[in-house]
């Protein structure tokens, strides 16, 4: 019997977590649901997910809470929020507590199964890797996904471990649409919409700089992309 990837989705939503329930289940997933914030949360703990679809709107408890206390137990889980689509502050909130991406709604079908099995098909670009040294003040275990920056201990996700793994690597600025392509795995980037890795930079920044505004080690080339300075 071939593994069945499992999916959580939390959503209060009646209509949109059938739908969604459906549309997993007829791709050959098996989908656990939740409606309510506080179980959500429960079932997020409590089982073994490769992805988990969480909406920021819900009874009990918000996502963004639900994706913080999972991210304090794991730094690996898969996690999508699903939010409002005018609200950038939620994308942004979202991603800074630590989302590996973000779909806005109203999402089509396509678009969030693109994500999901993106998702799935984690690169592990440092697989080999087991602590990546930048310059003299930074330290990464990349197996624990912790980290000394300028003496002081710092948490990392694994997305954010693999894009500074590339970008040492690949000592030239990296467009945006390459990283979608080899971190996040996306075939075709230009039929992706997001601003995921700019907010993924964003939050990088906040923890290797000494000054995120102004940006010394991870710098912008413009028009070119971003590259690492050390
Ligand atoms: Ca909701």
């Amino acid at each position: 019997m071939t593994h069945k990837p499992k999916l959580l989705i939390v959503e209060d939503e009646a209509a949109i977590l059938r739908g969604l329930t459906d549309l997993f289940t007829l791709q050959g997933f098996y989908v656990e649901s939740e409606q309510d914030g506080q179980k959500g949360l429960e079932t997020a703990l409590a089982g073994k997910f490769d992805c988990i679809l969480l909406d920021v709107m819900l009874p009990s408890l918000d996502g963004f809470s639900i994706c913080n206390k999972i991210r304090e137990v794991s730094r690996e889980q898969a996690i999508i929020m699903l939010t409002a689509k005018s609200s950038e502050e939620d994308i942004i909130t979202g991603l800074t507590l630590g989302a590996d991406d973000y779909i806005a709604k109203p999402f089509s079908v396509k678009e969030l199964l693109l994500r999901v099995k993106t998702i799935l098909r984690r690169t592990g670009f440092n697989e080999n890797i087991k602590t990546l040294t930048l310059g003299e003040n930074i330290t990464i275990d990349c197996v624990h996904l912790t980290g000394q920056v300028n003496g002081k201990e710092q948490l990392f996700t694994r997305r954010e471990v693999d894009i500074l793994s590339y970008l040492n690597k690949n000592q030239r600025p990296i467009p945006r649409s390459e990283l979608l392509a080899q971190i996040w795995g996306y075939n075709d980037p230009s039929e992706i919409d997001t601003r995921t890795v700019d907010i993924h930079i964003a939050k990088l920044r906040k923890k290797i700089e000494h000054k995120a505004s102004d940006p010394k080690l991870l710098v912008t080339y413009r028009g070119e992309g971003y590259k690492l300075c050390l």
